[in-house]
């Protein structure tokens, strides 16, 4: 509540502008991107693989896969989707709220994770939403997680509470120039269900949130953690996908 007064107070006086391009947003939503931003983002097309949304040629379904090799060796997460590709303007966006600490890009890029959601999933069905966690060093050196972020216009729409159900108990592991099965081991052991939150995710269906899915190998070893805590279904909702 807090929050909107501040919000209508300084509306009155500071011109409302685009977290994206600085263009004003006068008469249009202050907690989201101008249409010029959104409309600038590739969104996300099938035919993708259905378990990972991972894009997939159209020549490559006449023979009949609808998942990806990663995913057809199975996941610990039913499905993941994504607003739109990892490139161009998304890419830019979710760059500068990762590594510029562009935290303004937070909830309207949270915004087009929930109509992502709100589009494949039926939000109704989960009891919880867990962003993924960053460990804490990366927390005290960044100042937030993105994740969190990300997941609050959801949580709010749809009215699932935020569950900080994981914790990142290995620090930094680059999963820069790893392929598949060496990005699947490097996050394995990575998160552990945090010991006081397993009563608010055991027997429950979770929506897992992230910024971008690469391989999905993160997101899958969260999932694994969290089913092996006693969760009934993850699936998992993002920003971005890289093509
Ligand atoms: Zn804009
Ligand atoms: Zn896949």
């Amino acid at each position: 509540m807090g929050s909107g007064l501040f919000k209508k107070i300084s509306g009155v006086f500071a011109p409302v502008s685009c977290p994206g391009c600085g263009g004003s947003l006068r008469g249009l939503d202050s907690e989201k991107l101008c249409p010029t931003c959104t409309g600038s983002i590739q969104r996300s097309q099938e035919p993708w693989c259905l378990t990972c949304a991972l894009p997939m040629r159209h020549g490559s379904l006449s023979t009949g896969p609808t998942r990806c090799d990663s995913c057809r060796g199975g996941r610990s997460f039913d499905q993941a989707r994504a607003f739109g590709l990892f490139e161009g303007q998304l890419r830019e966006l979710v760059t500068r709220l990762k590594y510029s600490g562009d935290r303004r890009l937070g909830y309207p890029l949270g915004h087009l994770l929930h109509d992502a959601a709100h589009e494949h999933f039926t939000l109704q069905d989960y009891e919880a939403v867990v962003p993924v966690p960053l460990h804490r060093d990366r927390l005290a050196e960044r100042g937030f997680n993105q994740a969190y972020l990300l997941a609050k216009p959801l949580a709010a729409a749809a009215r699932i509470p935020i569950v900080h159900a994981l914790d990142r108990i290995v620090g930094r592991t680059a999963q820069v120039g790893l392929q598949g099965d060496a990005r699947r081991a490097n996050v394995r052991d990575v998160f552990a269900a945090h010991p006081r939150r397993k009563t608010q995710i055991a027997r429950r269906n979770v929506l897992l949130v992230d910024d971008v899915i690469t391989t999905a190998a993160t997101v899958d070893e969260c999932a694994r953690v969290l089913l092996a805590a006693g969760t009934k279904r993850v699936d998992v909702a993002a920003v971005a996908r890289t093509p």
